[in-house]
């Protein structure tokens, strides 16, 4: 029997699960064996630039050299590596993308000066997935007119 037009239709993923899927994919290119984060910067539903957690160009990545552990706010934390939101934001600059009113699908929630950083680039949203709960960059996301939305995936 043929397949009904409607059963044989692929299910579409939504944008938000599109965006944040990808997100995940550009994660997996992390160059710091701590974290692997994924960032998507998107405006009407097209992908502007991407950014995952990685040392500077040029520079010695954690994967080859170890990380650069300091305490910063009590809590160990690597340096060596610019943050994937960091490395979306300069990805735009260095090709003359503008980002305004914007939104940005991350994998984890941003830390306050991906926060700040993501907030005076005039990115609107915010889109996570998962952990790294900050309660200050949320406070200060609300305060600042960011919407910081908690991504859930669907069943
Ligand atoms: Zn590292
Ligand atoms: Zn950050």
């Amino acid at each position: 029997m043929e397949p009904s037009r409607e059963s044989a239709r692929r299910e579409r993923p939504s944008w938000d699960e599109y965006f944040m899927r990808i997100a995940h994919e550009v994660a997996t290119r992390s160059t710091c064996p701590r974290l692997a984060v994924g960032a998507v910067i998107v405006r009407d539903k097209r992908i502007l630039t991407t950014g995952y957690n990685g040392s500077p160009s040029g520079m010695p990545h954690c994967d080859e050299v170890g990380c650069l552990i300091r305490i910063v706010d009590g809590r160990e934390s690597c340096q060596r590596t610019l943050h994937a939101e960091q490395n979306a934001l300069i990805q735009a600059a260095y090709h003359g993308v503008s980002v305004g009113n914007a939104s940005i699908y991350c994998t984890h929630q941003p830390c306050l000066l991906c926060v700040k950083m993501i907030m005076n680039a005039g990115i609107e949203e915010i889109y996570y997935a998962g952990g790294y709960p900050d309660p200050l960059a949320r406070e200060l996301a609300t305060e600042g007119g960011l919407r910081m939305v908690k991504y859930e995936a669907p069943e």
